[in-house]
């Protein structure tokens, strides 16, 4: 790490600090330090111009007799946009990027956050870096065992303020939602078709891939290569695929006696995939490699469309399938698995009012795929089972509703993609002595699918999501 430091105030060392006495100790110009806190705050002057005023940002607060005066303190209060903000140097320890505390070459944090001493206080001084503007240095009396009275910690004006920002809407529950529910019209006004060249070529086609995806859930590629690879090549662009029992690419096409519904020409009505497992596909791929025989074209449904359109109707029905837990397995050959899970599943966080606003976080719609119910279904517990059929009727009825599913028949050379935690889909039956079809499918997980997300939301727009939190890009 290069850091070009316009300014310096010098830091002695704790030993020295020690020596002569925490009172008489002055980080910087001790000139600067009689200036009022509040005219440091109000100045608003480039880093440039204000090189020569070290303690910039630096703040004396009620509680904290630290800072100017070189007294170390166990919270550092800061001036950012001209208010003075508390960080508790516990934080500003823990969070310490310097080479000592992270690997420079794997980005492993070198200490626990157990390690750090509960009484440990920092000594800080501000000084302007090149590449990161004004930052706070902090010097640690008692630091983590190991760590030599040399350590520095710094953070940027920029990242305090970042993470206070991150911390304050976390708390609050404010959500950044890209998500855009949709029925057959909006879907078919915002329907997107991505050229596979373009696509595995650039970075910036990708970028709009990724994002309409997050937003509708939904995206078709054409000029797929007629490869059995081209499925792999367009989710690998991705990220890493999922591996599951059915392979890390799988044939959908009709074999006779086959052992799951998927492989049979009949109606396979609107589900998501293997939600008896713990962690079930995020990102579904289906590639068209034959599409010979008459039929089998694929529906897609919006199941938070129809999860808005049950709570605005009931929200008893709503309560009911966010609550009552239905079983999903795969009990066949040598595989068992097995997961209960309610119907919606919302966001833990306290604040949100309508569906819409997209509180909802995923659905889970697979009635192949159900077993017995387990729970609430003796005699005591008619009503709760009862309620439980009235809601799913009214959500199934939603569904697959003319108005909410759009149908398309895939052909050659075609590949859609679908967030299968959100939108259901279903296959017409097809006449499979009429010709070949034959669909090459793939999964990638969430985790794979939003680590590129926010590599590509940094790249292009400087900032990313995580938990409906956007973060500023900052270092
Ligand atoms: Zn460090």
């Amino acid at each position: 790490m290069s850091i070009n430091l316009l300014t310096r105030a010098g830091l002695r060392p704790l030993t020295a600090i020690a020596r002569a006495g925490s009172r008489k100790y002055r980080p910087g110009l001790s000139a600067r330090n009689v200036v009022p806190a509040r005219q440091f705050w109000k100045n608003s002057t480039s880093p440039a111009q204000e090189a020569t005023t070290p303690q910039e940002h630096l703040v004396h607060d009620a509680s904290n007799a630290g800072q100017f005066d070189g007294k170390s303190s166990k919270n550092l209060a800061v001036s950012i946009d001209g208010e003075p903000k508390i960080f508790d140097s516990i934080f500003l320890r823990d969070s310490c990027t310097c080479p000592e505390c992270v690997d420079p070459s794997n980005k492993q944090k070198l200490f626990q956050t157990c390690d750090i001493p509960e009484n440990i206080e920092g000594v800080c001084q501000t000084i302007v870096d090149k590449e990161h503007g004004w930052m706070v240095e902090v010097a640690w009396q008692s630091d983590v065992p190991g760590y030599s009275s040399e350590h520095r910690t710094k953070h940027s004006i920029n990242w305090l303020k970042r993470a206070l920002t991150t911390e304050v809407e976390l708390r609050g529950g404010v959500r950044s939602d890209e998500r855009v529910v949709w029925n057959k019209e909006i879907m078919t006004k915002n329907n997107k078709w991505l050229d596979y060249d373009d696509y595995m070529a650039n970075d910036h086609t990708l970028f709009e891939a990724l994002v309409h995806l997050n937003k509708y859930g939904l995206l078709f590629f054409k000029g797929v290569p007629d490869s059995e690879k081209s499925v792999e090549d367009i989710a690998e662009r991705i990220g890493t695929l999922k591996d599951s029992f059915y392979g890390r690419t799988w044939d959908v096409k009709s074999i006779p006696n086959a052992k799951n519904i998927a492989y049979t020409s009949q109606f396979l009505g609107l589900h998501m995939d293997l939600l008896y497992t713990a962690n079930p596909p995020h990102l579904q791929f289906l590639h068209s490699l034959r599409a010979q025989s008459p039929g089998g074209s694929s529906l897609f449904a919006d199941t938070f469309y129809a999860a808005a359109e049950i709570h605005t109707s009931s929200a008893f029905h709503f309560r009911t399938l966010c609550t009552f837990p239905v079983t999903y397995h795969y009990h066949n050959d040598s595989q068992h698995y097995h997961y209960t899970r309610p119907t919606i599943e919302l966001f833990p966080y306290p604040k949100y009012s309508e569906p819409t606003n997209l509180a909802i976080r995923r659905v889970n719609w697979s009635p192949p795929f159900q077993g017995p119910f387990e729970a609430r279904i003796g005699g005591e517990n008619q009503s709760a089972l009862s309620n439980y059929l009235s809601a799913s009727k009214a959500f199934e009825k939603a569904l697959s509703s003319e108005e909410n599913m759009l149908e398309y028949r895939l052909k050659e050379g075609e590949c859609v993609v679908f967030d299968n935690r959100r939108v259901v889909h279903a296959r017409r039956a097809f006449d499979a002595d009429e010709g070949e079809r034959w669909l090459k499918g793939a999964y990638v997980d969430d985790d794979v699918f939003f680590s590129r997300l926010r590599v590509l939301q940094e790249k292009f727009e400087g900032k990313w999501v995580s938990d409906g939190v956007t973060r500023e890009a900052v270092k």
